[in-house]
């Protein structure tokens, strides 16, 4: 099935919305929601807390368009934070999901969805095996586990700024949720109230993009350390792109029988049809997905090579559950999702040549309002850091101006533009963004980046 952005954007949508928003619905939502949900979100980056003002509640979505509950209407640049890679509400996810409600919602028993989904993960990845959870978190944390019980090593590697979930082992100098919220959370390791200091000790943390620290801390400690858990290219503390000195080192790292595992929860069939590691010519021993893997369900999977995924019960020693994992409806979502994206080879083309031609207007729209920024972008990931840059590693990337970005946030927001509302995050793009949406976008920046300049001025 080829993925066709909407020829019209929905009747709603007006980029001259503008000013006059309506948020009256989300005001009051959100105040019922305060009252009963700590910070009245279920993820804490949706509270809008860096940039202020109260959430918009959304009521639906459609193609590369989000509407509130007041009716507004926004070009939707998160895509549920990734999945949405077709657009939402395609017509064969959502047919698939329907169908498979049809057929009853949950079997606690395995299906035919769960061997087509791993066939064809196996078959896109290079994975022999792989086991299906409900989230990335779920996914990574399992990988772990199962390192330690393949290698019979105890601690981890991970880098600076890189999220891979919220358990506690990994919540260790983790990224955007906790880079946004740092002033409630506190940035020190561990990144989180309740992670004890004995967990956080097993995690080993060294600078992303630094070849030489790593390679530094493997000959120190390489005996001890049962996997190097990294993000191919980072999307949590904003886009960071690897260097090649530095994928050489992971590939180091590896040497004395450390596992090498790729969090490929964001990047997976994102970047290419085999993720940023396929895209890089990276060879993981194990990786971990989320996200387009569901296609909008909860849904997440962590695989690799036969030897070591046979440590995973019920044939090795390594226990992992879950009551719902392999869930019908779910593994429908991530079945329909990924057969689109094989059935339109051209996609992943398409989504870079949108997203390159999103960096270059916005770059020039920025230099002609005198607002500077580094714009990272690889495929249809995209961050607009507000400083000069580079920007390659975790410590760069805090450099950049919040404020700034936070003003600029609101500029889209109010023309109907849904930007991830952090600094440290990529946006996402999806096949049903089209010209419309570009000019529309650029639009809106432009106008957001000239007020930033006044309010500088003011
Ligand atoms: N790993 C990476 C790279 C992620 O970006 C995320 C979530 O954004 C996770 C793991 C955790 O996934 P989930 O939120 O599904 O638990």
């Amino acid at each position: 099935m080829t993925v066709t952005p909407p020829a019209q954007p929905p009747a709603a949508f007006s980029t001259a919305q503008s000013t006059a928003q309506a948020t009256g619905q989300s005001d009051s939502l959100f105040e019922r929601a305060k009252r009963v949900t700590p910070g009245g979100v279920n993820s804490p980056v949706r509270a809008f807390r860096s940039v202020g003002g109260v959430p918009r509640f959304m009521a639906s979505a459609d193609g590369a368009y989000l509407t509130d509950a007041d009716g507004n209407t926004y070009i939707d640049y998160i895509g549920s934070w990734g999945p949405m890679i077709l657009g939402h509400n395609h017509p064969a996810v959502r047919e698939a999901v329907v169908a498979a409600a049809q057929s009853g919602t949950s079997f606690g028993a395995p299906g035919w969805r769960e061997v087509e989904l791993a066939e064809l993960v196996c078959g896109v990845t290079g994975a022999q095996k792989v086991r299906f959870v409900n989230s990335g978190t779920e996914a990574t944390m399992s990988a772990l586990r199962l390192a330690r019980g393949f290698t019979g090593r105890k601690y981890t590697l991970k880098f600076r700024g890189n999220y891979h979930g919220h358990f506690d082992g990994l919540l260790v100098e983790a990224g955007s949720g906790l880079m946004t919220n740092a002033g409630v959370l506190g940035a020190a390791a561990p990144s989180s109230a309740g992670v004890p200091d004995e967990y956080a000790r097993l995690t080993l943390v060294s600078e992303y993009n630094d070849a030489p620290a790593l390679d530094a801390l493997m000959a120190a400690r390489g005996h001890e350390i049962a996997a190097v858990i990294f993000e191919p290219v980072v999307g949590n503390a904003g886009v960071l792109l690897p260097t090649t000195e530095f994928l050489s080192a992971l590939h180091r790292a590896r040497g004395g029988g450390t596992l090498l595992i790729a969090d490929e929860v964001m990047t997976g069939f994102r970047l290419s049809a085999s993720g940023a590691t396929g895209r890089l010519g990276l060879r993981p021993d194990l990786s971990c997905w989320g996200k387009i893997i569901g296609g909008g369900l909860p849904v997440g999977a962590y695989g690799g090579r036969a030897e070591i995924m046979d440590f995973v019960s019920p044939v090795g020693p390594v226990y992992q559950a879950g009551t719902l994992s392999g869930n019908p409806l779910a593994m429908s979502a991530g079945l329909a999702t990924l057969q689109a994206l094989q059935a339109d080879p051209g996609l992943y083309d398409r989504l870079e040549h949108y997203t390159a031609r999103l960096a270059g207007g916005l770059a020039q729209a920025a230099l002609e309002a005198g607002v500077t920024v580094c714009i990272n972008q690889i495929g249809s990931m995209l961050t607009v850091f507000f400083q000069a840059g580079p920007v390659s590693n975790y410590t760069e990337a805090a450099r950049s101006d919040t404020a700034a970005f936070a003003t600029w946030f609101q500029g889209l927001l109010k023309r109907g533009v849904y930007w991830a509302p952090s600094q440290y995050e990529s946006i996402f793009v999806s096949g049903a963004h089209g010209e419309t949406e570009l000019e529309a976008t650029l639009q809106a920046a432009r106008e957001a980046f000239v007020e930033i300049k006044a309010q500088a001025n003011a």
